[in-house]
């Protein structure tokens, strides 16, 4: 037996609380996938627990979250932890990647990242929670190949922003087109894309996996994106 199969055999008792419906050979499954991750040795040398990340992590000063705690369950192949992780304090991190001071070299929003590609890429519950409020998001980002557009931007939905953004909402399109840049004077995307740019984000996302990614936790979303891309790309004389 070698010293990480020592490791996991000791934790694979720890008591964590929670998610005993789940079996062990499932969680060492998607810890074998983070493992597996090829950024996963860069990102994890060990851990002094020295604490740094935490004193720099944003989001630990707001919830209880710990990006020390995540880079020592990770270190000790404790899976029973990395499970419980995966389906709760993952979400907290904002992917700022201020933990990379960290003096052992480690990149603790890197961990993290691939823990939650893992948790979206087998459908935890955890994954498809975090992303609900997300698909009109999302559908904007990977249709448009731009961010939250402007119209998307209504008081109804932002009361506490104050009576000003009514006005900018109603003149919405005047103030677009007062931005210096011609690409921002759209209303309906987060500034104007080329035809060559959104085909090439449209075979990345095809390509790379991602609009696969949306399947395991949105399976409509996933069908009018595919649609979408689909068609464009067939426009253009290209099979996927
Ligand atoms: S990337 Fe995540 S864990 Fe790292 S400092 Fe930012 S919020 Fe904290
Ligand atoms: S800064 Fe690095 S070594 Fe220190 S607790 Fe965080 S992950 Fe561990």
């Amino acid at each position: 037996m070698t010293a990480v199969d020592d490791r996991s055999a000791f934790y694979k008792n720890t008591e964590v609380a929670g998610f005993d419906d789940v079996s062990y050979e499932e969680k060492e499954r998607l810890f074998g996938l983070v493992k597996a991750d090829m950024r996963f040795p860069d990102y994890l040398y060990g851990c002094y627990e020295c604490g740094i990340c935490v004193a720099a992590c944003p989001s630990a000063r707001f919830y209880d979250f710990s990006p020390r705690r995540i880079a020592q369950a990770v270190a000790r192949e404790d899976i029973e932890l990395v499970y419980q992780q995966m389906q709760e304090d993952v979400w907290e991190c904002s992917q700022c990647f201020s933990c990379v001071r960290c003096p052992r070299g480690n990149n603790p929003g890197g961990i993290i990242t691939v823990l939650r590609e893992v948790a979206v890429n087998n459908g935890l519950a955890s994954a498809r929670e975090a992303l609900e409020g997300y698909s009109r998001i999302i559908y904007k980002i990977m249709s448009t190949g731009t961010q939250v557009s402007p119209d998307m931007l209504q008081p109804d939905a932002f009361p506490d922003w104050g009576p000003e953004v009514k006005d900018v909402s109603d003149n919405l399109d005047v103030w677009r087109r007062a931005l210096p840049p011609e690409t921002l004077h759209t209303t309906s995307t987060g500034w104007d894309v080329d035809e060559r740019t959104l085909l090439e984000l449209y075979l990345i996302w095809f390509h790379t996996g991602a609009l696969d990614m949306i399947k395991e936790v949105d399976e409509g979303l996933h069908m009018i994106l595919q649609e979408v891309m689909e068609e464009r790309l067939e426009d253009a004389g290209i099979e996927v």
